[in-house]
Parts: structure tokens; sequence; C-alpha cells
């Protein structure tokens, strides 16, 4: 399942292929996904302000961005984009496309020749939703802060959270709510990191290590960023490669292996709250 590095990935790319270019055309395979796709209002930004001015990400969604409009997308599972250049009757259709959005492509020889978007997702968890632009707060009125760009202050503000909080550690910084994007390899990865037993409740944790597992959890997901990403099971970004991340994992998935840090414990894998939580049973306290 693609989490936020892998999401931060496809937006990077999408921002360098389609910024700046206008939305002339679409095409529709089915008429929903997970949800049914918004195909009036796809119509309507191709008939009125159809320039892409901006691609980003706010936890897993992709939201691209054009002056009215906003299309926000989400990749469930296994949903990807990946690019066409040309017609789309040249284009030989796989199998789970669902949807694709025909840009203008200046860089192209023959200017007639749109350049492709295609949204492929063979479990169709994921969606691709359109809201007005003014309704952008509203949409994500529930989630909570950017782990990549916080600050001191939401750090200090995020702890007083913490400090009231009556589930585990792991199911906090898993909860959208308080901190977005934290995936169950990241929430594992970074509870390691920082020493913390991911079963201890979260009004337990103190000051410098909450401080400290902030502090991992950004630099492990910059570093997944680095390095593509993780691809456990199928994911792969715009040109259809896949990351590497997973090769520096050191607990997830590691069961039954030596403790990397401590070279005295266990790797062991729990279930909690339906996830697999991988930790070492020695050094995490
Ligand atoms: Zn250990």
């Amino acid at each position: 399942m693609p989490e936020l590095p892998e999401v931060e990935i496809v937006v990077r790319q999408l921002n360098d292929i389609v910024v700046g270019k206008k939305l002339i055309d679409k095409k529709l395979w089915r008429k929903d996904i997970r949800f049914p796709l918004p195909e009036k209002i796809f119509q309507k930004i191709i008939e009125g302000e159809n320039k892409l001015i901006d691609i980003h990400r706010r936890a897993k969604f992709i939201v691209i961005e054009f002056a009215e409009y906003l299309i926000i997308s989400h990749l469930g599972m296994t949903g990807s984009w990946t690019t066409h250049q040309g017609l789309l009757s040249q284009y030989s259709p796989k199998k789970h496309d669902h949807l694709a959005f025909g840009f203008t492509d200046n860089k192209a020889k023959d200017k007639s020749k749109p350049l492709w978007l295609i949204y492929n997702d063979p479990r169709r968890f994921g969606f691709v939703h359109a809201i007005r632009k003014q309704d952008l707060k509203s949409y994500f009125s529930d989630y909570g802060v950017e782990p990549l760009e916080m600050n001191d202050q939401q750090i200090d503000e995020l702890f007083t959270l913490a400090q009231k909080s009556k589930s585990p550690v792991k199911s906090f910084i898993m909860n959208q709510k308080n901190i977005v994007g934290v995936g169950n390899i990241y929430a594992c990865e970074a509870l390691f990191l920082a020493g913390i037993d991911p079963f201890k409740l979260t009004s337990k944790v103190k000051k410098t290590s909450f401080v400290k597992l902030i502090s991992e959890i950004k630099k492990n997901l910059s570093q997944a960023i680095l390095k593509g990403g993780s691809s456990i099971k199928n994911y792969r970004n715009v040109n259809d490669e896949a990351g590497s991340f997973q090769k520096s994992h050191l607990v997830y998935g590691k069961e039954k292996t030596k403790c990397p840090r401590c070279k005295s414990g266990l790797i062991v894998r729990k279930v909690q709250a339906g996830r697999s939580t991988f930790f070492c049973n020695a050094c995490q306290s």
C-alpha cells in the first residue's frame, strides 16, 4: 500500500510532467472506482480554466490544482498514475486502467498529440474526486499535522494531545487526526529507532522520547523518499520504477531475527489494532 513517501514521490514526478499544461480531454473506462467519478466537474475544468497550476500532497492525497477546482486522487491499496504520449486511440488500455486525463504537450514534436495521465488500480480502493477550491479546508478538516514540515510549536501541540491520549503510542501516531501519513511500516521503524515500546500508553511517553520519536518519523519518511519509497507488494512510481527503501527496514518484516541495535533481543511480531507490529523484545521500553 502506498504510504506518505510513495505518494510524495508520485506528486513530485507528476509536478515535473504536467504542471503548466492544460487539461483538454478525459477518458473514463468506467463510471466509478471506489466512488463514482465526478465526470461533470472534469468536463467543467476542461471547458473552463483548465491550466494545471500545481500538484501537492496533503496526507496521502494527491491534490491537483486548477483555478477553480481541485482534482483529488488517493491511491488506495494499488493505485498508480502512468503516462502515455500521443493519441489515446493509439494506446492499448491495460487491465485495470480506469481513467485518463489528456494534457496539451508543448514539448512534443507534434503538438496535436496530448500527454495522457492514466490511472490504474486493480483493487479499486483508490479514488479520484473533484471539489471546488474553497472547499479544500473542510475536505481536510479531520486531518492532523504534516510530519515532514513539523516545527517546534507543532511538536509541542502534538505532545499536549499525546498526554491526553488513552491509546498506545503506535495507534496514536498512526491516527490521521493527530499526525498524517505515518503508516504501519514507518510507525514500526520510527518506534524502534526511538526505543519506544509500541504498546506503551502515549500519555506515559516522556517529552524527550516523544521529540525523538517525531524526529525519527521525519528522518525515516525523508530517507524513504530519497530511496524511492518502499515497494512491498506492487508499488510503482510514475515511471514504473519500484522503490528500494524496503531494503533499509530494520524491524518491519524482520520477525525472529536478531535485533540490529542491542544484538541480544529478538524482533517479534504481534498483532496490534489489526495490524502487524514489529519490535525488539529487549530494547524498546
Ligand atoms: Zn533490541
